[in-house]
């Protein structure tokens, strides 16, 4: 099973991936943790390429075509191997961060984004995607404190991070069987056990 944690930056996927993970092992269940970009070799020296503020800026479109090739490097080499040897994915990041981000934060053309998607995942899908939804400045404020080294993209206007937000409200009202939105400026323990029902309901029989 693949299952996707997305949401702006701040919102707590890092930890609630960790509890998730715990939990599922706490079950017998075999689990790994991944993230894009970045959860391959090939794909760590894209994220820092993308990432750190101190390389110069990347063209937009540039951007989009390393985020796909990252994506297409970690569903050949980890998610299908892993899905393939029947464990559990929690991923940090998919394709709704590309639509979220570059479509809608940096305003790329959908249609082209969505061809990227395919080619990249070749049509893997996640059975799941947890989208913590948070208020953008609160979750920027929490990162601040938690990560002195600020990302590029943090150093983006607050309507950059207002659009992405909107992309993650867009893309669960119409994806309401794959993505479910939860609460994260609840506190961590209650999150933890909000994502524990979801997924004794999403993955029915199997937990
Ligand atoms: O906190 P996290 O590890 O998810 O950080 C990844 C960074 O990459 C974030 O700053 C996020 O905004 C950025 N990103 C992006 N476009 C994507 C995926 C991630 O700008 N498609
Ligand atoms: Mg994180």
């Amino acid at each position: 099973k693949l299952i996707v944690f997305e949401g702006v930056e701040g919102c707590g996927k890092t930890s609630q991936m960790q509890l998730c993970s715990n939990w599922l092992k706490s079950l017998g269940i075999s689990v790994i943790l991944t993230r894009e970009p970045g959860g391959t070799e090939l794909g760590s020296h894209l994220r820092s390429l993308l990432l750190e503020s101190e390389n110069k800026p990347v063209a937009e479109v540039t951007e989009l075509l390393l985020y796909a090739a990252d994506r297409a490097q970690h569903v050949e080499q980890e998610l299908k191997p892993s899905l393939a040897a029947g464990k559990y994915i929690l991923c940090d990041r998919y394709t709704d961060s590309t639509i979220a981000y570059q479509g809608y934060g940096r305003g790329l053309n959908f249609k082209l984004i969505h061809q990227l998607n395919d080619i990249a995942t070749t049509g893997l899908e996640s059975d799941l995607t947890i989208w913590l939804d948070i208020d953008v400045e609160v979750g920027l404020s929490r990162k601040r404190k938690d990560e002195a080294k600020l990302d590029r993209i943090e150093q983006e206007t607050i309507a950059f991070h207002q659009r992405v937000q909107q992309g993650y409200a867009e893309l669960a009202a119409s994806n309401p069987s794959r993505i479910v939105r939860v609460n994260g400026s609840l506190n961590k323990e209650t999150v933890h056990q909000m994502i524990q029902d979801i997924l004794r309901v999403h993955l029915k029989g199997l937990l």
